[in-house]
């Protein structure tokens, strides 16, 4: 029987193949994804092109915070009038911006871009980990705020940041936000209400 799930052009079966090793796309979705382009949505199909080849030539880990930006620094790191004696840990982008929505935080964030997972053994250097330290020293952080997901690789993330600094600076108070919030889930899903609440009772 023929194979139904790649396309019979080989040039249109290989981006159907790019598309469907995202996450969250399966083959008849990455296939649908990129029939709409071709025919369609040529115009954002070229806007895409565009917008990923400038992308990715101009973007870096912002030096400060560790998280994406095609800036020198990201707009958080540049803005003077947050707090940077408190810094936030966050794994990710979504996290950083529910926090924010919450309206209860107003220092600095560190964004690790991920969390380290037992089972693959992710690389603490990938999470910038050497910049977080460098950072701490830089601000005279008092206090780290550990905001990574209840889940097993974010409770794996926080013990072994806080096992570090704890090491290097010992005089830093290291903080995790309260167990109010649903365990098992990433911050970015959690409702504002339940993140404000649990920066208050953080400990
Ligand atoms: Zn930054």
């Amino acid at each position: 029987m023929a194979d139904t799930t790649t396309h019979p052009d080989a040039r249109i079966a290989k981006l159907e193949e790019l598309f469907a090793s995202l996450p969250g796309l399966g083959p008849r979705s990455a296939a649908r994804l990129v029939s709409e382009l071709l025919t369609t949505r040529r115009t954002e199909a070229q806007a895409i092109k565009d917008g990923l080849q400038e992308a990715l030539t101009r973007v870096h880990h912002c030096p400060r915070c560790h998280t994406l930006t095609t800036e020198p620094l990201c707009n958080f790191c540049s803005d003077n009038t947050r707090d940077n004696t408190h810094l936030c840990v966050v794994e990710s982008v979504a996290d950083q911006k529910a926090l924010e929505a919450s309206l209860s935080y107003q220092g600095g964030y560190f964004v690790l871009m991920g969390r380290i997972n037992p089972l693959e053994g992710t690389d603490p250097e990938r999470l910038g980990l050497p910049l977080l330290l460098q950072r701490i020293h830089q601000d005279r952080v008092s206090e780290l705020i550990l905001a990574t997901s209840y889940t097993p690789e974010g409770d794996v993330t926080a013990h072994m940041i806080a096992g570090i600094v704890r090491k290097h600076f010992p005089e830093v108070r290291v903080t995790r936000l309260s167990k109010g919030l649903p365990t098992g889930v990433e911050l970015e899903y959690a409702d504002v209400a339940s993140i404000a609440s649990a920066v208050f009772s953080r400990r």
